[in-house]
């Protein structure tokens, strides 16, 4: 069955940059939320990247309005019972993902793939709300979602190969690069790797081995990364850092290598978030 339209749920960071992405690539979108405000953000905040990619001589005007013209924004979401895909992207609560892809299933034809943008739920339990356990997978997109090329896709102990095929192929027509997680695991790939070595660095600034700036630096030029651990917790949030890693603490056996560090804890008691500023890390 051919992909023409696809349903984006919630209209967030990650929602209205999935639905943007889904329409540059020439589908169409619905892109649902629960307050007409939320909506209109979402919209605005796909003009405003438009804009800027015109001015940069990225596109055309026209082609911008083409892509605009794609998406439908609504409240409702009766909207979605004619989609073809629908990528969720709500707030990062399990009853919530749940209950939505109980409707889902309910109110949408029966061969359609439901996916979750979720960071670190469970996909098999989100599968479980509905009766096609073997229709549903993760469709992890990274932040900022038009320009960050990878999506992960997670199966679920369900899902089957063909659904993995079909999202690993839609992945690539929205101009993306899919990996395959093979096992529904917590923290996936990215998440996995990233915490660790986020620990690791936090540990050597408390047992004095060296800077944050010098562990940056050494990261940049060692290992060749565009940035370092603590440049990267500033960007994305320090908080964001201390809930992942609890969270992987929590799933992975509590293990002491996942435990968050003191001095994590303490930059977020003293109001060092980060989130897009050097007033993190880089104010220890
Ligand atoms: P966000 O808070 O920016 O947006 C969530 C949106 O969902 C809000 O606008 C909210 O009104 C809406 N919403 C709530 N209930 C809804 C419902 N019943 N129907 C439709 N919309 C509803 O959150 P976000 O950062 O976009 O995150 C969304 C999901 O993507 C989460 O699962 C998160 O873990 C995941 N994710 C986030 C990032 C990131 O960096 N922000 C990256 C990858 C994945």
């Amino acid at each position: 069955m051919e992909i023409k339209k696809i349903g984006v749920l919630g209209a967030g960071t990650m929602g209205n940059g999935i639905a943007q992405v889904a329409s540059q690539a020439g589908y169409q979108v619905v892109m649902r939320d629960i307050e007409d405000r939320f909506v209109e953000n979402g919209l605005n905040a796909i003009a405003k990247f438009l804009t800027k990619s015109v001015e940069k001589g990225k596109m055309t005007e026209e082609q911008k309005q083409e892509v605009l013209s794609r998406i439908k924004g609504t409240t409702r979401m009766e909207d979605l019972k004619d989609v073809d895909f629908v990528i969720e992207a709500v707030f990062e609560d399990l009853e919530l993902k749940k209950s939505l892809f109980k409707t889902l299933d309910e109110m949408t034809a029966p061969h359609v793939v439901l996916t979750t943008n979720t960071s670190s739920m469970s996909i098999t339990e989100i599968a479980m709300a509905t009766k096609r356990p073997s229709q549903v997978a993760g469709m992890h997109f990274f932040n900022p979602a038009p320009l960050m090329r990878l999506v992960e896709v997670i199966r679920g102990y369900h899902t089957s190969d063909e659904t993995t095929r079909l999202v690993m192929d839609l992945s690539r027509k929205m101009g993306k690069e899919p990996v395959e997680v093979k096992k529904d695991t917590p923290g996936f790939i990215v998440n996995r790797l990233m915490i660790p070595h986020f620990i690791e660095a936090i540990r050597m600034v408390e047992e004095g081995i060296a800077s944050c700036e010098d562990i940056d630096k050494a990261v940049k030029l060692g290992l060749n990364y565009p940035m370092g651990p603590f440049e990267l917790m500033d960007l994305t949030g320090v908080d964001i850092a201390l809930h992942v890693t609890e969270y992987l603490y929590k799933e992975l056996n509590k293990e002491n290598k996942w435990s968050a560090p003191p001095l994590l804890k303490s930059m977020i008691r003293a109001g060092k978030l980060g989130r897009k500023t050097k007033g993190g890390w880089y104010q220890y």
